[in-house]
């Protein structure tokens, strides 16, 4: 039945060496496939094969939700002798020769024989599969892993997988037009300097009230409003009452917007989805559920979810990238600093899995790192010069290079108890103090002797002379504050 799938060319290379490194002696091989890479149709044809030799096969998702949309699409793929293991599923048939599994019920289950063993989205790493590789009589039988971010910690530690093949990335989707092409905007830089880090990513609490403020909320909003052209969007909050409060924003602006998490169930889920394929609904707004498994037609993704993991960052990104007639790129509204910090998601790769040992390589260098325009905050490639969105062209190299060695000593000099200023931290004070001054009607001289009160030196040379589009509540607190502070030193002198 194998012939029922014609496969593109890398997928025939991954099913190739998938088998050169079967044959190698590995047992535990991993096949990373990106979103659009047709990881099932990957997964179909390495069953067909193993079925042409009447193998048995078990193929194991992590979550309910996966089994029927796996069965439906095996049987599109030519695979139709298949058994659930899942509850007490219709489908349930010990004697079939493939088995689509629930790694919760196996869990709970004697696990039927097989000779290979497809495990899912095998980032997920479930107890059951590290004892399960384990045990004597499954050590000879070969796993194969499937995903499109095999980057969890520990991976390819002793006993785990043991051998990463890359089927194709997403950057090479993206050129041969298998997946849309994206842009991201930066327009806000949160204050994350207070949010604890924990097991590699923010913790939630700290991050949602370091994220679920008024202006930052506001800002999400008013940037849309901006770019979106009101493109259908998806927008990842950090936790149910922050999703809320973007819902609110939304709707109080006339978008229609909706609110989706973990507990929305599927029924709701469904018409909630319909609604916003046929347009109705502009904005979903969610918390963790539709980072998989969610295939609309999305042009707009809001990163409002602060992330560090580069898994959850790919994941939501994923969502905007399916590629819809008339589209000719995902807007990426990054709220987060993600990209900032993680690069682009074209950029994020690793040679080999996490062993969980030594500290892991660092998939993104410095340098390699986007830029942002300080004129319209989209993100350039590093070396790209001028912002090919608005036509900002920066001041000549030479005068670059100094800005490096300014910011440094600005960051450095030991009046500057807080070294956490960025660049744009720093372009962002100063276009609000020049706003402020022209607000009230004061010299433009202020903005520099402010500026210099706060930052214990003056505007480096790169500082563009703007005024901010508002004022952030925490410089005009500041500058407040400066005031009453000047006053009473006047008070005194007086
Ligand atoms: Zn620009």
């Amino acid at each position: 039945m194998s012939q029922a799938i014609t496969l593109r060319e890398y997928q025939q290379q991954t099913i190739d060496k998938l088998k050169q490194s079967l044959m190698a002696g590995f047992k535990r091989p991993v096949v990373q496939a990106p979103t659009g890479a047709g990881k099932t149709v990957i997964a179909a044809a390495i069953v067909n094969q193993a079925r042409s030799k009447d193998k048995r096969v078990l193929f194991c998702v992590p979550a309910l939700s996966l089994i029927d949309q796996t069965v439906e699409r095996f049987r599109q793929n030519g695979i139709f002798d298949i058994g659930v293991i899942q509850g007490d599923h219709d489908l349930t048939d010990y004697s079939q020769p493939v088995q689509v599994c629930s790694v919760q019920t196996l869990a709970r289950r004697k696990i039927p024989l097989a000779d290979l063993v497809i495990v899912d989205e095998c980032h997920v790493m479930f107890k059951l599969y590290q004892k399960w590789m384990n045990w004597d009589e499954w050590k000879m039988v070969p796993f194969v892993g499937l995903t499109a971010t095999p980057w969890s910690k520990g991976m390819g530690s002793e006993g785990m997988w043991d051998n990463l093949i890359v089927a194709t990335t997403t950057a090479k989707l993206i050129e041969e037009g298998s997946l849309s092409d994206f842009r991201v905007y930066a327009p806000a830089h949160p204050d994350l300097s207070g949010v604890k880090t924990v097991a590699g990513d923010y913790e939630l609490k700290g991050l949602s009230s370091a994220m679920d403020q008024g202006h930052l909320v506001a800002d999400i909003v008013s940037t849309w409003m901006e770019k979106s052209e009101w493109r259908p969007t998806v927008c990842f909050a950090v936790d149910r009452l922050h999703a809320k409060h973007i819902e609110q924003q939304f709707k109080q602006h006339g978008v229609p917007a909706e609110y989706m998490d973990a507990f929305t169930s599927l029924d709701k889920r469904g018409e909630i989805l319909e609604r916003f394929k046929t347009g109705q609904t502009k904005v979903i707004c969610n918390v963790g559920v539709l980072t998989t498994g969610f295939d609309a037609d999305v042009r707009c993704v809001i990163l409002a979810r602060p992330t560090k993991s580069e898994i959850l960052y790919t994941q939501m990104i994923g969502r905007g990238l399916r590629p819809a007639a008339g589209k000719d790129h995902c807007l990426i509204l990054d709220h987060s600093d993600t990209t900032l910090r993680l690069g682009f998601v074209t950029d994020i790769h690793h040679e080999h899995l996490d062993d969980g040992s030594a500290k892991r390589s660092v998939a993104v260098k410095p340098e390699k790192l986007p830029k942002e325009c300080p004129q319209c905050h989209f993100l350039k490639p590093p070396k790209m010069r001028d912002c090919p969105a608005c036509g900002y062209q920066p001041k000549p190299k030479s005068q670059v290079e100094c800005v490096e060695g300014e910011l440094y000593e600005l960051t450095r000099g030991k009046e500057i108890k807080n070294n956490n200023y960025t660049a744009n931290d720093l372009q962002t004070w100063y276009s609000n103090l020049i706003l402020h001054a022209k607000l009230r009607g004061y010299k433009p001289g202020w903005a520099y002797w402010a500026f210099k009160d706060k930052f214990k030196a003056p505007p480096p040379s790169w500082c563009m002379n703007i005024p901010a589009k508002e004022l952030s509540p925490e410089i005009q607190s500041w500058i407040k504050h400066r005031n009453i502070r000047k006053a009473k030193s006047k008070g005194r002198a007086a």
